[in-house]
Parts: C-alpha cells; structure tokens; sequence
C-alpha cells in the first residue's frame, strides 16, 4: 500500500503570490496529498534568472506557509551548484521517499515546453505530472507534449495513489489571474500590488526595494 502522494510545486517563487498559495491548498485537499513541497529553482536553465535572491525567494516561502501543516519550503534546488534539473530533484525525493507517490505539479505554460527539458522523459520514472490549466495563460503544446498527455493521461485522482509515478492528471482549479511577472511590474512601475500576495511578504519586499527598479523583459 502506498502512502499519500506528495506534491512538487517547484518554480522561481519570484516572489511567491496567492496563486502558487491557493493552487497548492486546492490540490492538497482535492487530490488528498500528504502535502505540497514548494521547491524554488536555484539557477532555472529555462528562463531569466530571478531578481531576487535565493535567500529572500526561500524566505518568503517559509513566512507565506508557516502556518499551514499541509505545505512546506523545501530548499534542495537551492542547496545545489549549477542548473536545477527537476529530474535530478525527483530522483532525490525518491530516494527520501521511496514509498510515496510524487505529483510534480505545473501550469500549462510550463507542460508545453517541457520536451525541452534535461532528461524529461525520465521525470515520469519518478513521479506523476498534475498538469493545471491556468486562465491568464495560453500555450500551443510541443508535439511530444500532446503525445505524452495523450499516453499517459489518467481522468481518476486516485490513480495517482495507486502507484509512485507515470501518469498526467488535468485539473483545473478555480481561476486566479495571478502571476509574479504582473506583481514585479506593478512594483517596478510604483503600484501597489496589495492583496495578490501575502502581505507580510509585500511589506518586506517594499522594505527591502526589491524589483523597484527592475524592467520586465
Ligand atoms: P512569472 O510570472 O515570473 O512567470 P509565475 O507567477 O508564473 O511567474 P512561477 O514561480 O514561475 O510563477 O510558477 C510556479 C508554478 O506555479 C508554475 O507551474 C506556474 O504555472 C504555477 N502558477 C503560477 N501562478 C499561478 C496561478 N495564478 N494559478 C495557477 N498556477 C500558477
């Protein structure tokens, strides 16, 4: 009998807003998690690096959960040298956990991209993908993509706890048009990005004048 799978929500966190928060709580309750590890990226080999430092990312990660049991920072991406591979995370989470079902979750935007990953057909020896489909975002999917969804898809939440990885399950969770690209340029612009993040993690960001002179690309 497995244990009740894990969730990976792993991304820049640059900076970590309601919409990562209110994702993870959904699928931990709607998937009945055991919890969602956020995991920020150390140096992402995929896109810009982030603004702010790693420090401040695992930080802010660690103030927006330390209230809630079902989620959690974990910091391992950031602990290592080089590129963050998510195959190379999964294989160390499944040596930590070698009985627990591991959900690597992401949005569309990121599912389309993601035969351009090191090794990506590897993370499914690993782990299931829980693939979210997010209202701000419209991607056409690379043809290896479409393939792997097509091969792989599973419409039951529960088979997800019936074995450690391989499958792709869609959900799509109640819409917020959330994302860190518009709070960076709400703060660059002097706007106030209030209430799309936690304000805890806000007041530290003005404190600190992290993105106030950032441009977005
Ligand atoms: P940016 O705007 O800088 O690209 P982001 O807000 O999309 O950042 P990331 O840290 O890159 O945040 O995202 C981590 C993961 O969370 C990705 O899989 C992304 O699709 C997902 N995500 C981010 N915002 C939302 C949201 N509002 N609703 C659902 N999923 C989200």
């Amino acid at each position: 009998m497995n244990k009740a799978p894990v969730g990976i929500l792993g991304g820049t966190f640059d900076p970590i807003h309601n919409g990562h928060l209110r994702l993870a709580m959904e699928l931990a309750t709607e998937l009945k998690l055991e919890q969602v590890r956020l995991i920020p990226n150390g140096r992402p080999p995929h896109r810009d690096q982030p603004v702010a430092t790693p420090g401040q990312r695992a930080k802010w990660i660690r103030v927006a959960t330390a209230n809630e049991p079902l989620l959690r920072l974990d910091d391992r991406e950031l602990m290592r040298k080089g590129a963050s591979y998510t195959v190379d995370t999964l294989a160390s989470l499944r040596a930590e956990l070698p009985d627990t079902p591991l959900c690597l979750i992401m949005g569309r935007d990121v599912f389309a991209k993601l035969p351009s990953w090191h090794e990506w057909t590897r993370l499914f020896d690993y782990a299931h993908i829980v693939l979210i489909e997010r209202p701000d975002l419209t991607s056409e999917y690379a043809a290896q993509a479409t393939q792997a969804l097509e091969d792989r898809r599973v419409d039951e939440a529960q088979a997800l706890h019936q074995s450690l990885g391989g499958h792709i399950y869609c959900y799509a969770p109640p819409p917020l048009a959330i994302s860190a690209s518009r709070i960076r340029q709400l703060l660059s612009t002097g706007e106030s990005p209030r209430y799309l993040l936690p304000a805890a993690i806000l007041d530290d960001i003005m404190d600190a004048k992290v993105y106030r002179s950032y441009d977005e690309p």
